[in-house]
C-alpha cells in the first residue's frame, strides 16, 4: 500500500500522472481534465481505490480470471526471482518454467496445437503468428500467399500489423495505416446488427461464406490467413450462430487458407471450455494465447502452432529470426503454470462450463425484459449486453448520445465496474465471482439501466 489515504500524497501521484503517463486508448484531453482514478489495491473479485470498493465483472481487461492478490501466486513469483530472476531463450537455452509451460500448453491444447512461442502481449502473440504464416508459406514454396482476412468488429491488437487487422476504422486511419491490398476485411458473425431479416444459423452460414468470397476475389493462392476471434470481445461479446466456425473451418481448409484462432479472451476457460475452439466445434492451424494465461500476473503471450506447421518451418529452413527479449521469462512463466494449476485443482473450466456460468447466463438474461434492452448475448463468462433504441427494428442509440456510457456510469457509481463498448455493455467476470455476486451484479445492471432510461425521458 503506498498510504494513498494521505490525500497530499494522492494529489501529488496525480499531479505526476496527469503530466507524465500518456494512457492507452485514452483521450489526453480527458486526463488533462479530471485526476485519473489510483487503484490502491485488489482481492478477489473486488478492485479498491480512493476508498472506493467497486466488484470487477470485467476481471480488469477480460484477464484475471482466478481473481486478484492470490499469496500462492506471490508465493511462487518470489520463489521464481530468488531463483531464476531472468535468462533468455534465444540459441536453444530455456528454463524449467518455460520449457514447463510449453509442455502443459501443448497438453491443453486442442489436439495437434503442440509447439508454443512465448511473447508478451496478446499483440504480440499475433504478430508471430502472421510473421510464421509468412515463413510457412515461404518455406513451403507458395511465397505468394500474403494476403490475411480479417472481419469487422475484430481486435487483434495494437502493433503495426495488428492494427490493420482491427474492425475499427480509427483505430487504423489515425495512424495512416488504411488501405493496402493485403488484409481484406469481411463480415462479422453479427446477426443482431448484420443479421437483417435472416434467421442466426442462416446469416452465420452467409457471414462464413463471406470470408469466403474473399479468399475467391483475391485468389486462395495469395491467401495466407484468415485470422478470427471466436467471440469478438472488445467489440461487444459478439457470439457467433453455432453454423458459423464449422462453416468457416471447412471454408479454410478447402481453399488451403491458415486458420488462425484469436484466443486472447477466450482461451483458458472463459467459454466453458479450455479453449472456445472446443465450445465452438472446430480446429485452427494457429492460436493466440494471453490474458488468462497468467490471469495478468504477468506479461505473457503465447502462439502455438499445429505440427505440421512446425514441421516446415522447423525443417525446411535455419534460424527463426523472430523473438523478444523476455520471450520465455521465467518469472511470467512460473506464474502462468501457477495460474493454470489454480484453474484446474479449483475445477474452474468445469464450474463456467456447469455451474457459475450457466448462473450468470439464466440471471443475465432476465434484463432481456429491459425496454433499453435489444439483445443478451452469454458464452460462459463473457456476455455482452446490446442496448437497442427499438427493440423491434434493432435501431441502434446513435454514439453521440453516449447512452451505454450513461449505463456504465450509472453501473460504477454503484459499486460495479462494467464496460461500455459502443451500444454494448460487455462483462466478463472472474472464475471466481460467487453466486451472490452475480446476483448483486444483475440488480445494478437493471438499476443503472433505469436509471438511464429516465435520464432519457
Ligand atoms: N486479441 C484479442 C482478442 C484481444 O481482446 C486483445 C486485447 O484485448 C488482443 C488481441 C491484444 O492483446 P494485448 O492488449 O495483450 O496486446
Amino acid at each position: 500500500m503506498m498510504g494513498l489515504s494521505d490525500q497530499a500524497i494522492l494529489e501529488q501521484l496525480q499531479a505526476l500522472d496527469r503530466m507524465h503517463h500518456l494512457h492507452p486508448f485514452t483521450d489526453p484531453q480527458a486526463v488533462k481534465k479530471a485526476a485519473p482514478f489510483v487503484i490502491e489495491q485488489a482481492k478477489g473479485a473486488y478492485i479498491t481505490g480512493q476508498e472506493i470498493r467497486l466488484l470487477d465483472a470485467m476481471a480488469g481487461l477480460g484477464c484475471v480470471n482466478i481473481g486478484y492478490g492470490r499469496e500462492e501466486m506471490a508465493d511462487v513469483a518470489v520463489e521464481a526471482i530468488r531463483t531464476l530472476s531472468y535468462y533468455h531463450s534465444f540459441s536453444a537455452v530455456s528454463n524449467p518454467y518455460a520449457a514447463a509451460l510449453a509442455g502443459k500448453i501443448a497438453s491443453l491444447a486442442p489436439a495437434g496445437l503442440n509447439k508454443v512461442f512465448f511473447a508478451n502481449s496478446g499483440s504480440e502473440a499475433n504478430e508471430t503468428l502472421i510473421k510464421l504464416a509468412y515463413l510457412y508459406w515461404r518455406r513451403k514454396g507458395q511465397p505468394s500467399k500474403r494476403i490475411l482476412i480479417s472481419r469487422d468488429y475484430s481486435y487483434h491488437g495494437s502493433t503495426l500489423a495488428t492494427t490493420r487487422l482491427n474492425g475499427n476504422a480509427p483505430m487504423i486511419e489515425d495512424f495512416g495505416l488504411a488501405g493496402g491490398d493485403d488484409v481484406l476485411q469481411a463480415t462479422s458473425p453479427f446477426w443482431y446488427r448484420c443479421g437483417g431479416d435472416l434467421e442466426p444459423e442462416e446469416f452465420g452460414l452467409a457471414a462464413a461464406r463471406d470470408v469466403e468470397k474473399k479468399i475467391l476475389e483475391a485468389g486462395a493462392e495469395n491467401v495466407a490467413a484468415v485470422i478470427a476471434e471466436p467471440i469478438q470481445g472488445t467489440m461487444g461479446a459478439i457470439v457467433p450462430p453455432d453454423s458459423y466456425w464449422p462453416e468457416l473451418s471447412r471454408i479454410c481448409t478447402e481453399h488451403d487458407v491458415l486458420l488462425i484462432a484469436d484466443e486472447v479472451v477466450t482461451g483458458f476457460g472463459r467459454t466453458g471450455h479450455w479453449f472456445a475452439q472446443e465450445t465452438f466445434g472446430f480446429e485452427a492451424d494457429m492460436m493466440a494465447l494471453a490474458k488468462g494465461l497468467s490471469s495478468g500476473y504477468a506479461p505473457i503471450s503465447a502462439a502455438v502452432i499445429s505440427d505440421e506447421i512446425a514441421d516446415v518451418i522447423e525443417d525446411k529452413g535455419g534460424v527463426l529470426h523472430h523473438g523478444f527479449t523476455t520471450s520465455g521469462h521465467p518469472l511470467a512463466s512460473a506464474l502462468a503454470l501457477k495460474n493454470i494449476e489454480i484453474i484446474e485443482t479449483e475445477g474452474h473450466v468445469e464450474k463456467v462450463h456447469a455451474d457459475i456460468g450457466p448462473y450468470f447466463s439464466k440471471k443475465l438474461k432476465t434484463l432481456e425484459d429491459h425496454p433499453l434492452v435489444g439483445e443478451v448475448r452469454v458464452s460462459g463468462l463473457i456476455a455482452g449486453v446490446e442496448l437497442a433504441k427499438d427493440k423491434r427494428s434493432r435501431e441502434q442509440y446513435p454514439l453521440e448520445a453516449s447512452v451505454c456510457n450513461h449505463v456504465g456510469q450509472m453501473a460504477l457509481v454503484r459499486g460495479l465496474i462494467v464496460r461500455p463498448a459502443g451500444n454494448v455493455v460487455v462483462l466478463c467476470p472472474p472464475f471466481i465471482i460467487t453466486h451472490a455476486e452475480v446476483d448483486f451484479l444483475v440488480g445494478v445492471m437493471r438499476d443503472a439501466l433505469d436509471e438511464t432510461q429516465r435520464a432519457l425521458e
